[in-house]
């Protein structure tokens, strides 16, 4: 696991935890690979870094130590 990941905690998370889906920090965007074409739509943490590498991907269901709930009632994105 990269060393980011590991100092903020990043874990499964559990019941009633602040969930990377649902946290300020986290974007669903479309991934490029090399020559550009799309990998897709994955997660990625403003915390972590927005790097297309995968060990940059993120987990909806996971948490860290920095989670921080979005606005309620604002989508998730
Ligand atoms: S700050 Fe933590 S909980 Fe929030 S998106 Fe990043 S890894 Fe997930």
């Amino acid at each position: 696991m990269m060393k980011k990941k590991i100092a903020v905690n990043y874990r499964k998370g559990k019941k009633n935890d602040v969930k990377c889906s649902r946290c300020i920090s986290s974007i669903f965007k479309e991934i490029k690979g090399i020559g550009f074409g799309s990998l897709g739509f994955q997660w990625r943490c403003k915390e972590l870094g927005l790097d297309a590498g995968m060990n940059y991907r993120i987990q909806p269901g996971n948490t860290c130590d920095r989670a921080e709930p979005k606005e309620a009632g604002d989508a998730d994105q």
